[in-house]
């Protein structure tokens, strides 16, 4: 009788017997000479149990991990809960408990559906960031940046969700709205945290030359999102005033173009101007409304608002007087809150002068044309040759840039300068489920530290974190009272916590030192494991997570507390699990849960499908690769195959192997290995399915296919582990895990590719031979010929006009109809 496949009978024996022998635990043993590879998954959220994008990522991440420990790396493959945050608290409120209760709860619910997925997690070294055991690190970390000014308060207009009742960092506003819940965001000023992550603006540029192995979109991402410019400062002089105004050009080339001046409404200078330009009643309404609105909205700023302010400025660089207006699509945030207006090569500026019948002044003419400021319909922001430019006449621009810049400079007018688009890590917020910002403030002392021997600052569980503007902590009866650490008197905590970015900005150092009590983490335990060797996860964290774990690894190479500054330099992104062209969500109605699946179909299923799906960055659509869910997926009937195939290899026993069956699995196990490498985990299935047909048929024949058998067995592991051990270790009785088995070897001499001669013909005479592969296409066939030398003379440039082919072994090209 042939041997059944019943993922419900082998699975749940599996999962019991790798944590009894600790199977997946990374060794420390110090003679384990084996090479150390740190295969890390992006943390989940504790937001429910585990969701279709959490199978995908870690169906993936866990092969990875499989296939490395089989290669003979001692692999740390570690799991751990991005548990605090608004989402637990919000849910919890709809739910009537408490966040704490909540997150733990999900926690345990998701380490159970992972280990029934057989995820070769160590469990050891699992984080939780809302265990006080870690945010006390979290703390402490603070503190040092705190000590270096890299961590500062200061009073900023700040993004207000009043649906969430918090401070939202300018990333987490989408075109305006909150990007938890949609609500229109307003605009407050208060004093809060920020992390000086612009002093890393330009290293965060730099050591991207590191960052060879990670997506490309990413790259690019995060490139775009820091943002640099290169140009010029310069200094004008307001008329009436005297007063020096700064401003910041990406095009100093421009300068002489200049006809009028801009102020943000914020500029500290438009108060007094406004008063001696006598304008100061104009401006109020605008001044008002600017304070009401969003700063993310104050981006899509009408460009022809604005109000003349009734002074001059004076123009360095040739002295002339132009007026100077106040308006909202100038950003005080950006460059230095003051621009000079150059309509002709700006098109927002192009805009105001239109509207407010400003003159335009061409500067940069095209090559070879001329423009008409008259008739423009648009600004000119490309290259030309500079004219109406002083000493500058004739040169070409952009090449001229630097050039005007550095004159500036000589004739004190300003300086060549570099900007950033990046803006300092708002990390505050007034929110109860986070870490403390273990800072007390003194009416004498201002803010000061809490002494490390003093953390974790707790988080009191008796809060009532209904929303309400201010900090919940700050509601707490007690809680916030302390004497000052300084001079005893009292003195008040800070009641704000920190952004759940601040959490996940560390957490794989935590991980190769798990329970250590003297730090975040030992210095030789992260020397030992990383930079990490894999990151594989979502690419929505493409931006905000991977920009502050890098800035925190900058800082702590700074602080000499580890050796590199790049902490993941391969970074993998799966696609995105979506159910008929759309997102899942559930207003949609169409959301598809995976643990169902695992206790339907089982987990070996589950992994196969999502990995079978396509190649693994990009989305796999469920609807289109699920269908019916009661009837048996495809991929489950294969292991039925293997199933059998591999038990009928067993029972045929030490019989000689045909050579073609032998060629096919050492075929099969080069191009698996490459397609594991690269991450082709599709193609590496199919190759797997061809070989099972192989093993099937030699055995039909009656032929042996033990050795092919054992090589499926183990490449099938990364895939489907279960499946895999249960072969392994019952039918082919091994002793130990796949885990620890090696990956099987492959002998060159056996994968080269058969060839065979295919003749060319041009109109019936051979005209070349070539040697191509036996299983060559049609098409390849004929391209292969048509760009063969002697084919190329013979036909010389004459239209082909039929093509005989007879793959692999004869192509006749011709020319001309007989
Ligand atoms: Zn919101
Ligand atoms: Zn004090």
């Amino acid at each position: 009788m042939s041997r059944r496949y019943d993922a419900s009978e082998i699975e749940p024996k599996w999962v019991k017997v790798w944590e009894d022998e600790r199977t997946f635990e990374a060794s420390e043993d110090p003679s384990d000479d084996r090479q150390r590879f740190y295969a890390l998954d992006m943390f989940p959220y504790p937001s429910g149990d585990l969701h279709m994008g959490h199978a995908e990522a870690f169906s993936g991440g866990d092969a990875v991990a499989r296939f490395q420990a089989m290669r003979g790396h001692n692999v740390m493959h570690p799991i751990g809960w991005d548990a605090f945050g608004l989402n637990a608290e919000n849910a919890a409120i709809k739910r009537g408990t408490h966040p704490s209760e909540w997150t733990y709860a999900n926690i345990e619910q998701q380490a159970a559906s992972f280990r029934r997925m057989g995820m070769s997690f160590d469990w050891t070294r699992v984080v939780r960031t809302c265990d006080p055991e870690y945010y006390r690190w979290t703390q402490w970390l603070f503190l040092r940046l705190f000590e270096r000014r890299l961590a500062y308060r200061k009073n900023a207009p700040v993004n207000w969700c009043p649906k969430d009742q918090t401070v939202l960092a300018n990333e987490q506003v989408i075109q305006g709205c909150c990007e938890r819940c949609g609500t229109r965001v307003e605009r407050r000023d208060l004093t809060q945290w920020f992390f000086r992550i612009t002093d890393y603006a330009q290293r965060l540029l730099d050591d991207m030359d590191e960052l060879t192995e990670w997506p490309e979109r990413v790259i690019t991402m995060q490139r775009n999102w820091i943002g640099r410019s290169e140009g010029a400062r310069v200094t004008f002089t307001i008329e009436e005033t005297g007063d020096e105004v700064e401003i910041f050009t990406t095009r100093p080339d421009t300068l002489w173009g200049v006809t009028f001046f801009v102020f943000a409404v914020e500029h500290p200078l438009v108060k007094e101007l406004a008063e001696v330009g006598g304008t100061a009643e104009a401006i109020r309404p605008l001044q008002e409304r600017v304070r009401a609105t969003a700063l993310t909205a104050r981006e899509e700023a009408d460009t022809k608002e604005g109000v003349e302010l009734g002074v001059h400025a004076i123009n360095p660089v040739n002295g002339e007087r132009v007026p100077c207006f106040v308006a909202p699509y100038v950003l005080m945030g950006y460059g230095t809150g003051a621009i000079m207006a150059v309509p002709a090569h700006d098109d927002r500026d192009f805009g105001f002068a239109r509207a407010h019948d400003l003159p335009i002044r061409i500067v940069i003419q095209p090559e070879g044309k001329r423009r008409d400021a008259a008739t423009m319909t648009e600004a000119y922001d490309h290259e030309g040759v500079m004219v109406n430019s002083g000493p500058f006449d004739g040169e070409r621009s952009p090449g001229s840039i630097a050039k005007v810049a550095r004159w500036l400079q000589e004739q004190g007018h300003g300086e060549p300068a570099v900007t950033f688009r990046l803006r300092d890590w708002l990390l505050s917020r007034q929110r109860y489920w986070g870490a403390p910002i273990p800072i007390v403030h003194c009416p004498e002392h201002g803010e000061v530290a809490v002494p490390d021997d003093q953390l974790p600052v707790l988080l009191p569980d008796d809060v009532d974190f209904q929303p309400g503007g201010e900090s919940p902590l700050a509601r707490h009866p007690t809680w916030k009272r302390v004497a000052c650490p300084v001079c005893g008197r009292d003195a008040e905590r800070d009641t704000d916590t920190m952004d759940t970015f601040v959490d996940s900005a560390w957490y794989f150092f935590r991980y190769c030192s798990p329970g250590f009590d003297g730090a975040p983490f030992r210095r030789e335990d992260v020397d030992r494991w990383m930079p990490a060797d894999q990151y594989t996860g979502g690419v929505e964290h493409a931006i905000l997570h991977l920009l502050y774990c890098r800035f925190f690894t900058k800082a702590l190479f700074d602080m000499g507390s580890i050796g590199f500054v790049e902490p993941f330099p391969k970074l993998m992104n799966q696609g995105q699990v979506i159910y008929g062209g759309a997102s899942m969500s559930k207003t949609k109605g169409n959301i598809v849960e995976p643990m169902p699946i695992v206790e339907r179909w089982g987990a070996d299923t589950m992994r196969l499908m999502m990995l079978f799906a396509g190649p693994f960055e990009d989305d796999i659509d469920w609807k289109l690769i699920a269908g019916d869910p009661n009837r048996r997926p495809g991929v489950t009937s294969w292991l039925g195959r293997v199933f059998s195939a591999v038990d009928d290899a067993v029972k045929r026993g030490e019989v000689e192997e045909p050579a073609e069956l032998v060629r096919a699995a050492h075929k099969a196990i080069k191009g698996v290995t490459e397609d594991c490498e690269r991450f082709r985990y599709n193609t590496a299935i199919s190759k797997l399915m061809v070989l099972t047909n192989e093993i099937r048929s030699t055995l039909d024949a009656g032929g042996g296919a033990l050795e092919a058998a054992r090589a499926l067995t183990l490449m099938l592991a990364p895939f489907a582990p279960f499946a895999a051990e249960e072969l392994w270790r019952v039918d082919l009785g091994e002793s130990t895990s796949t885990w620890t088995a090696s990956w099987p070897r492959f002998d060159p001499t056996l994968v080269v590719e058969e060839t065979v001669t295919l003749v060319i013909q041009v109109d019936g005479k051979v005209r070349d031979k070539l040697e191509v592969a036996a299983d060559i296409s049609e098409g390849d066939a004929v391209e292969a010929a048509r760009s063969s030398a002697g084919a190329r003379r013979a036909l010389d440039g004459r239209e082909v006009v039929k093509e005989i082919v007879r793959a692999p072994r004869l192509v006749n090209l011709v020319t001309r109809t007989t």
